[in-house]
């Protein structure tokens, strides 16, 4: 256990200031009112930062990071700056940087919230997607052929699983052709599910569905199933694993999400599946995510991203934010074995869900005219009332 964290704070963009102050305004009372002590420190690294200095994420920003317990993220993107450098120079530059092999997607849909699924309530959709964070088709190995030209690509991936590994491929196009490929690495899918399991285990949930589509994808997808397979022998006594073709784990989200406890698919089809999960959850407005390494620093930020239509006019839906700085307590309780951090976490989130259930606060996202700092409010007060009456 420790005496204290320390928390990194970087709101980057857009709305991301706005929300991440209304979480950060919750979670910082909560954590104080049950004597947990936490020290943020601001970070400044964005779009303004940007164009001030020229510089995205240094290196020395970099390795200081590495000294927090967290980083919590707000969001980067800006109308002025071409896309893709932000994005690249500091969301993707710290995922790769810290090896943030897990990325971490609740699905849950809150009472008061609606859910473009008809007939489905509150408890009927409550899952976790586990994706995949570092490989697949997303190593960025591919290339293009005019037409009539022969030519060798040469690559070395660079993954967490399979540092250095070279590919070297032949293509002979009479009518010009683009490639993409995609890896699985033995020691990447192994950490992921490996990590799906203990995951599992430590909150009590009985069943895990592995998503693939080996019956076509053998080689890549076949082996992710193999080494699935092979560590839930390992774990069959306590969890049960079942392996599911994506096509029909996107059916089943639709029709019977219910049957979902841990769904754990590789990057591409990871990808997919969560931005499914945080429709049938309501929408961007209430999704949390976490972009984890185990065993270092990890950063948690809302699935959505700078929303510039909504920018600088307190209109934005903080709830994401709130519930991601709930996950990062959640996480931090897992890795350091403090109860009094799940004892926050539960607090933030049942504050939340009692907001959204009492109708009376909806953002413009959700119909209302709610802002966001009085969404913020509503949910800081009853977070408080929660705390001194014992809950
Ligand atoms: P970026 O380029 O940073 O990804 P974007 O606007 O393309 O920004 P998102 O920020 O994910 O992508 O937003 C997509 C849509 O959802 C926008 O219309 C945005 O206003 C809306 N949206 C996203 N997050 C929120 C939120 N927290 N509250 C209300 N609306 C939101």
């Amino acid at each position: 256990m420790r005496s204290a964290y320390r928390i990194a704070l970087m709101p980057g963009d857009g709305i991301g200031p706005e929300v991440i102050r209304e979480a950060v305004k919750i979670g910082e009372a909560v954590l104080e009112s049950i004597g947990i002590r936490v020290f943020f420190e601001e970070f400044p690294n964005g779009a303004e930062h940007y164009l001030r200095t020229g510089e995205t994420l240094s290196e020395e920003t970099l390795e200081k990071l590495k000294g927090f317990d967290a980083i919590f993220f707000g969001a980067v993107g800006d109308p002025r700056i071409k896309p893709g450098i932000l994005e690249k120079g500091i969301l993707l530059k710290l995922r790769s940087s810290l090896d943030l092999y897990v990325n971490l997607r609740p699905v849950k849909l809150l009472n008061g919230v609606e859910s473009p699924l008809k007939g489905f309530g509150p408890g009927d959709i409550d899952f976790v997607v586990i994706r995949e964070n570092t490989e697949d088709f997303y190593v960025d190995m591919g290339g293009r052929v005019d037409a009539s030209c022969s030519r060798a690509f040469e690559f070395t991936v660079n993954t967490g699983g399979a540092r250095g590994s070279k590919y070297r491929v032949e293509v002979d196009s009479s009518s010009g052709e683009a490639f993409q490929i995609g890896v699985i690495s033995r020691k990447g899918a192994e950490r992921i599910i490996k990590f799906s399991f203990e995951y599992a285990i430590k909150r009590g949930m009985r069943r895990i569905t592995f998503v693939d589509k080996a019956n076509v994808l053998t080689e890549a997808y076949g082996l992710w199933r193999e080494i699935a397979e092979k560590i839930g022998e390992e774990y069959k006594n306590i969890v049960e694993s079942e392996f599911m073709y994506v096509d029909a784990a996107a059916l089943h989200m639709v029709l019977n999400p219910k049957r979902f406890k841990v769904i754990v698919a590789p990057n591409m089809f990871g990808d997919i599946l969560t931005d499914l999960g945080a429709a049938i959850q309501g929408g961007l407005g209430f999704a949390p995510s976490g972009n984890i390494n185990p065993d270092g620093t990890s950063m948690f930020e809302p699935v959505h991203g700078s929303a510039p239509d909504k920018a600088g006019k307190n209109i934005a839906n903080p709830i994401a934010s709130i519930l991601t700085f709930s996950l990062m307590l959640e996480h931090l309780w897992s890795r350091y074995n403090d109860e009094h951090l799940l004892e926050a976490s539960r607090i933030i989130e049942k504050a939340v869900e009692n907001v959204l259930a009492s109708g009376k606060f909806k953002t413009v996202d959700m119909g209302g005219n709610t802002k966001t700092n009085e969404m913020g409010d509503a949910i800081l007060a009853e977070a408080k009332r929660l705390v001194h009456s014992g809950r």
